[in-house]
């Protein structure tokens, strides 16, 4: 049985021209209604006064749910290698072994970094670290295996800090 195949209809925002849509989803937000994922992405096209008044209706609804409350966390940022097996174009983050004095971050680093975080007012520590490193250069293996390591996310000793 065949079935049946959904009509746009001139009523359907979907079927209104680009610029049109826009518009309708501007009145829309500036309204306080609710917007169809049609709507909301036809505000991706705003531009000049429609991006103006896209900007105010956003700005208005920020004030509302937020104030001008600005929140973030003082956090410090503990490397604990910055090797990784993969090659993500975009990662600003990791460096080859010949980059780095050492692959990975001694305990005492990581002590030592988290310190020197607490002294300077940080609430919280992100570890951060590539993704199996041991995969791909034989220096991160090398230096888990020397301290009985299978792995560089089964580090215990950066659990217990
Ligand atoms: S650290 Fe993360 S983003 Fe960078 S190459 Fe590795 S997986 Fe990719």
């Amino acid at each position: 049985m065949a079935e049946a195949t959904p009509q746009r209809t001139r009523s359907d925002p979907s079927s209104l021209p680009p610029r049109a849509l826009t518009r309708r989803a501007l009145s829309r937000a500036e309204a306080g209604k609710a917007l169809s994922v049609d709507e909301a992405e036809g505000l991706i096209a705003a531009r000049g006064q429609d991006l103006d008044r896209l900007m105010l209706v956003a700005s208005g609804l920020r004030e509302l749910g937020h104030g001008s409350t600005i929140t973030y966390s003082r956090k410090v940022f503990i490397p604990l290698t910055m090797l990784c097996r993969d090659h993500c174009h975009y990662c600003t983050f990791a460096k080859p072994p010949a980059k780095l004095e050492r692959p990975f971050l001694s305990l005492e680093e990581v002590v030592a970094i988290a310190e020197a975080g607490r002294a300077l007012g940080c609430k919280e520590a992100l570890f951060t670290l590539g993704d199996r490193p041991e995969e791909r250069y034989p220096v991160a293996r090398e230096w888990l295996a020397e301290r009985g390591y299978s792995g560089s996310s089964r580090r215990p000793d950066c659990c217990r800090i």
